[in-house]
């Protein structure tokens, strides 16, 4: 019985092994890809010291670019390391969730105004919970973030907030491009994204839903995704008002 048990546990731990090798592989893969394209870029115009100031200066704006992108995937990939650490490190307040909402949608409206998308806020009564609110504003900023990216051109993206006695909801539903049947089951994994070429487009990490539904999970939460390709996708989330400390 106890080599059963044991072989258990080195199954387990292979599977483990196998998943996080597979997270430093894709995430040495991630890191290189925009360092590749700095090198290309900074080579050309070693190779070029008289290359007109036009080109010089599309060449830095392009390489600015992938800076800022290596940067936005380091800083995914410490908020995911952060959210990894089970609960020990939740920093739980009493929140205003509908003022935390307000203040995350403000700051967003910029970027929803630049693809002339309504970005609409319904509140259905005043929420506060026990919550991380750090942790929760990474949740709802990737939401929107993601309702805005994967939208259309004058399409909308509507968030609201309710509760019952026991749990909050938290609802952002947009009109965009939506998620295939095959991939609504993957789009939580890490790095995962639908069709690389266009998500590179677009920009983004793969990692930002992880990150969501890490943070859902630690206030003993759910997440779940709602798509009609073509249509749009809704992603609603439940946190309990108090907070739970796991046992043990
Ligand atoms: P990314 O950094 O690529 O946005 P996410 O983890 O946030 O990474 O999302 C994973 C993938 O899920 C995205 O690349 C995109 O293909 C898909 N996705 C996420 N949110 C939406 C949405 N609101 N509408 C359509 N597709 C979405």
């Amino acid at each position: 019985r106890i080599s059963n048990a044991f072989n258990k546990l080195w199954d387990r731990y292979k599977v483990l092994d196998a998943s996080r090798e597979e997270f430093v592989a894709n995430v040495s893969h991630e890191l290189k890809t925009p360092l590749t394209s700095m090198k290309v870029l900074a080579d050309s115009l070693l190779m070029q010291p008289d290359a007109p100031t036009e080109i010089y200066r599309e060449f830095m704006g392009d390489l600015s670019e992938e800076i800022e992108r290596e940067n936005k995937i380091i800083n995914d990939l410490l908020d995911l390391v952060k959210l990894d650490k089970k609960g020990a490190n939740l920093n739980i307040k009493s929140q205003d969730v509908n003022e935390l909402v307000e203040r995350i949608l403000k700051r967003l409206q910029p970027l929803a105004a630049k693809s002339n998308i309504e970005l609409v806020f319904e509140s259905f009564r005043p929420v506060t919970a026990e919550i991380d609110e750090v942790k929760i504003a990474l949740v709802i900023t990737n939401l929107v973030e993601n309702a805005i990216k994967y939208n259309k051109e004058n399409g909308w993206v509507h968030v609201s907030l309710n509760a019952d006695h026991k749990y909050f909801y938290l609802k952002v539903a947009d009109s965009g491009i939506g998620i295939p049947k095959e991939d609504t089951d993957h789009i939580f994994e890490r790095f995962f994204r639908v069709d690389k070429s266009h998500s590179r487009e677009i920009g983004g990490t793969g990692l930002g839903l992880s990150i969501a539904r890490n943070a859902v999970v630690m206030h003993r939460g759910a997440i779940k995704v709602y798509s009609e390709p073509g249509e749009g996708t809704t992603f609603t989330v439940r946190i309990p008002l108090t907070y739970i400390k796991r046992e043990g």
